[in-house]
């Protein structure tokens, strides 16, 4: 085979690669990939409706394959020491470096995001995470005594950072001593395809991570395995609900990443450029399909006007376009079904007396576009300041007092991140502080670090992810451990109950 590692400047690997599995993909299960299903769903470039691949649906014996493969190899991997693990984590992390090219190509053409966000961010992020778990799994002993791995975890993730939301999955799981079965989004499972070679090249040991590709009904039957000791999920608050139901009484662990609405909270003595600028990257950046984008632009009165027209003229200064080139800011919405969502979304905002302001840019025939936009004239309530649009779409309220900012910006069933801009910092501070949510960025936004937990409060979910929190959630405590049977014991449906 060929090495799709190391061309500098160009897309020749990432297409080579996917013409390599031109008959279509099997799952990843022991070590290994299984031959192609009769059942496959194929997997289209957002950017211009063009198929790339050729996937598996995986069935529920496919999941049966994994979750015991998962198992059997939970013995000896749990076993290692803290500084075996590492150095595991430690070959991903160098391939993924050596790779950073082609995963980002390929990251692209599957989601849609510009290239210039897998390639600076996206990707180096998912080596950063592994080098930093490896950290954790070399000082495992030391740092949490009196703790195990909870065993198997069942992972399941949505589409939007495909292989950045892999890697908040599985290196701490594999640095805590579990292992795993993932499920991608069906829309982008191709960096996950391409991270289970990784896997194999890295000489990981067979069985700690297995890929199974799928739909919903693939991540249900993960869900009700009997034999999953954990269940890692992030995506809809809607889906978080059914596994959070589906889970309850199995003495399987839990933890959601769910939607979000975060506030964006604009105060009279911000630097207004420098706040432009963070609305940019607030709810343009992978064209508004963040869970925790800054989507409700608060501004403070006195300086909306003046703001609000330097936001029009920016926004009217985004290149949109094909995600492949360099120069390109936003690029295409996942899935004609997410475009088709949007779309419902900004109609009823429209019809509910929201003004939209849209970037008048000219959006490519093929494939999936919707336009930067901006919605003005909304109330609290109102659909498009309530719910979570996942597109390209912020919606702008202004304040009086900083009390009134905080009122609004904790009107809302979620609370996953906030944004505070002003020169002051006892303000920002202070604003920070009675906003609810798990992250608060002061004078900028969207900023991730693999040392740092992110996860959220009410409708956004709970557990977080990253950092010495995050490891507590791939952990239990030996004594809760040697009181839990050996397998979790099956549990009858809420219907078969009298
Ligand atoms: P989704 O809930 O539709 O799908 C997410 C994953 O769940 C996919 O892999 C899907 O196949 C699977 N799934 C669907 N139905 C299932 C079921 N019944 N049982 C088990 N698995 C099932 O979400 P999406 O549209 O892919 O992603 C967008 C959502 O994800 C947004 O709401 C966004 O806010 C959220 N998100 C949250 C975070 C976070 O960290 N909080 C990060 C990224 C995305």
């Amino acid at each position: 085979t060929m090495d799709y590692g190391t061309a500098p400047e160009s897309n020749a690997h990432a297409v080579a690669w996917l013409k390599d599995h031109a008959a279509g993909f099997g799952q990843f299960i022991n070590g290994a990939f299984t031959k192609p299903s009769a059942k496959r769903f194929d997997v289209a470039n957002p950017a211009n409706g063009q198929v790339l691949a050729s996937v598996s649906q995986g069935s529920a014996a496919d999941v049966d394959a994994a979750v015991k493969a998962a198992r059997k190899a939970l013995g000896s991997w749990s076993r290692l020491s803290g500084h075996e693990r590492a150095k595991h984590l430690y070959a991903i992390a160098r391939i993924i470096q050596k790779r950073e090219r082609f995963l980002s190509v390929l990251e692209t053409m599957d989601n849609g995001k510009p290239i210039r966000e897998s390639r600076d961010i996206d990707i180096p992020l998912v080596a950063r995470h592994f080098y930093h778990h490896a950290g954790w799994a070399e000082l495992i002993a030391d740092e949490f005594p009196g703790h195990q791995p909870v065993g198997v975890c069942g992972q399941i993730i949505p589409w939007n950072f495909p292989l950045l939301m892999l890697a908040w999955k599985i290196a701490p799981a594999l640095a805590a001593g579990n292992t795993v079965v993932l499920k991608p989004a069906e829309f982008t499972p191709l960096t996950a395809l391409a991270f289970a070679e990784i896997c194999r090249e890295a000489g990981l040991p067979p069985g700690v991570v297995n890929i199974v590709t799928g739909d919903g009904a693939t991540g249900a039957a993960l869900v009700d395995h009997g034999q999953v000791d954990k269940i890692a999920f992030t995506g809809s608050t809607e889906v978080g609900r059914l596994i959070r139901k589906a889970t309850a009484g199995s003495g399987k662990k839990l933890s959601l990443e769910l939607g979000g609405k975060s506030p964006f909270i604009v105060h009279e003595d911000a630097d207004l450029d420098a706040a432009v600028e963070g609305v940019v990257d607030a709810i343009w950046f992978n064209q508004g399909q963040v869970c925790c984008a800054g989507s409700r632009i608060l501004v403070q009165e006195g300086i909306a006007p003046r703001f609000l027209a330097k936001l029009r003229r920016r926004m009217q200064s985004l290149r949109v376009g094909d995600p492949l080139d360099k120069s390109i800011d936003m690029g295409a919405i996942v899935d004609p079904i997410q475009l088709q969502r949007i779309t419902e979304i900004v109609e009823k905002g429209k019809q509910e007396g929201g003004t939209l302001l849209q970037a008048s840019c000219e959006l490519p025939t093929a494939g999936n576009w919707f336009a930067p936009s901006l919605f003005t004239d909304v109330a609290p309530s109102s659909t498009v300041m309530d719910v979570e649009i996942f597109g390209p779409v912020a919606a702008v309220m202004t304040f009086r007092t900083p009390e009134e900012a905080v009122q609004i910006a904790n009107h809302t069933r979620y609370g996953l991140a906030a944004t505070v801009w002003s020169e002051n910092i006892n303000l920002a501070l202070d604003t920070a502080a009675r906003v609810k949510a798990g992250v608060v960025w002061i004078n900028s936004t969207n900023l991730f670090d693999a040392a740092a937990g992110f996860g959220g409060y009410r409708e956004s979910g709970f557990g977080r992810e990253g950092g010495r929190e995050g490891m507590y959630e791939y952990l239990v405590p030996s004594w809760e451990a040697a009181l839990k049977p050996a397998a979790p014991a099956k549990v009858a449906p809420l219907s078969a109950l009298p």
